[in-house]
């Protein structure tokens, strides 16, 4: 066949044949049809993960690769990639894994070909099929396998786009809703801080959190998303890059931090521990300041027992799949308030499968406002 490589050639031949078998006859001219949509020279882009990253990533810790994709089996569907999400805990996940990998992440994709119940072509699928333009699924692979990282059909969005379902109808969406309601608890007229406060999760926090009542206060790294995050409705807005954050914070604050959403760690958490009421809460959900540290070295910062034992806090780290049964709970109720202007979804969009690492690192940079992904 041309086009195929030598070392696919005999597999693709023999399934090609099964294939036909299966449906020729009566149905020739359909059968033909459909083994020419995704064999005529339809081959998969991917983005390999060469090295591991060491400090910040690098676009030659990246190689772009093509791959035949072969006919499919029963129970398996193709589909094709619309959304590419880039997210922090690509940079923090892959330590542990094997390299060279095919970069993990979440993505939304269109069904082509389906020999797979519940999966009709032309339908939509969510889930972490990773940076890959075209895959074929075993549909039973993701059974039993917690969201957001199992391949699912797409929840219905009604008339938003498709690429909340990486987004504010998603897992951000799903972290900054469970995250912040289920260990937070904000009560009204408490004291919520949001670090990372302009991106996915961030800026979903403190909406949600005016939503509740509360007095909010977020942290991020520019005036312009400071800027911002006062368009969204929080109270006060501190660009940790310039402001003397504990003085700042004390300003925004007057009445001390019940609540506090952490997406970064570090030096900032430090200032924001420090100011914690009695009792308050803390969300532990990331520690971005620390994922781009250079291979063991990481940063040092002071403890943080001693606020904790002082005002007796409580902190808690999570990992969103915890509320995987409770999933279409948080993705309806985000929908709900996208829908009637409650909350703003803002999205910096990245055009192109071939710039998917250009736009991972502009979000670890802080390029970002919203939710950082890639429209293949
Ligand atoms: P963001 O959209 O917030 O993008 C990352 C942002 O981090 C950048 O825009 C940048 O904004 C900020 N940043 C980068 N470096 C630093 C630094 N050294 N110090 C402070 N801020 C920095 O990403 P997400 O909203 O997707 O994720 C936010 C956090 O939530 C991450 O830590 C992530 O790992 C975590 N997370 C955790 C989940 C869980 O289940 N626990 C699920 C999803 C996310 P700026 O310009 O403000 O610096």
């Amino acid at each position: 066949m041309p086009g195929l490589p030598k070392s696919n050639s005999a597999n693709f031949h023999s399934a090609m044949s099964t294939f036909l078998a299966s449906r020729l006859s009566r149905f020739l001219p359909s059968a033909a049809t459909r083994v020419a949509s995704y064999s005529s020279g339809l081959r998969a882009k991917k983005w390999v993960l060469v090295q591991h990253f060491d400090g910040f990533p690098k676009h030659t810790d990246f190689e772009l690769h093509e791959e035949p994709l072969r006919a499919l089996k029963d129970g398996e569907y193709l589909c094709e990639a619309e959304w590419v999400s880039v997210d922090p805990y690509q940079r923090a996940y892959t330590p542990n894994m094997q390299v060279p990998m095919t970069m993990i992440g979440l993505q939304c994709a269109r069904v082509l070909e389906s020999r797979a119940e519940g999966y009709p072509e032309g339908s939509y699928v969510v889930g972490g099929l990773g940076w890959r333009s075209h895959t074929i699924r075993e549909a039973s692979r993701d059974q039993g396998q917690l969201l957001p990282f199992a391949t699912a059909p797409m929840p219905d969005l009604g008339n938003l786009s498709r690429s909340h379902s990486v987004g504010a109808c998603g897992m951000p969406g799903n972290t900054a809703y469970f995250g912040l309601l289920e260990l937070c608890q904000p009560k009204e007229g408490e004291t919520v801080v949001v670090s990372g406060a302009a991106g996915a999760v961030g800026a979903l926090v403190g909406q949600i959190a005016k939503i509740k009542g509360c007095h909010v206060v977020g942290f991020a790294g520019s005036d312009a998303k400071c800027d911002w995050l006062l368009s969204l409705g929080y109270d006060r807005a501190i660009n940790y890059k310039t402001a003397k954050t504990s003085k700042a914070l004390r300003e925004a604050a007057p009445n001390g931090v019940d609540c506090y959403f952490d997406n970064v760690g570090g030096w900032l958490s430090d200032a924001v521990m420090c100011q914690m009421n009695l009792f308050g809460r803390v969300s532990l959900c990331g520690c971005i300041a620390g994922y781009n540290d250079p291979r063991g070295r990481r940063t040092l910062v002071p403890m943080l027992q001693m606020p904790m034992l002082m005002q007796q806090l409580r902190m808690e780290g999570f990992i969103v799949s915890r509320w995987s049964d409770r999933w279409q709970e948080g993705v309806t109720q985000m929908r709900d308030w996208l829908e009637n202007d409650k909350i703003k979804a803002e999205e910096t969009i990245t055009e192109g499968f071939e710039n998917l690492p250009e736009a991972f690192m502009g979000m670890l940079a802080g390029k970002n406002f919203g939710k950082a992904v890639v429209k293949v």
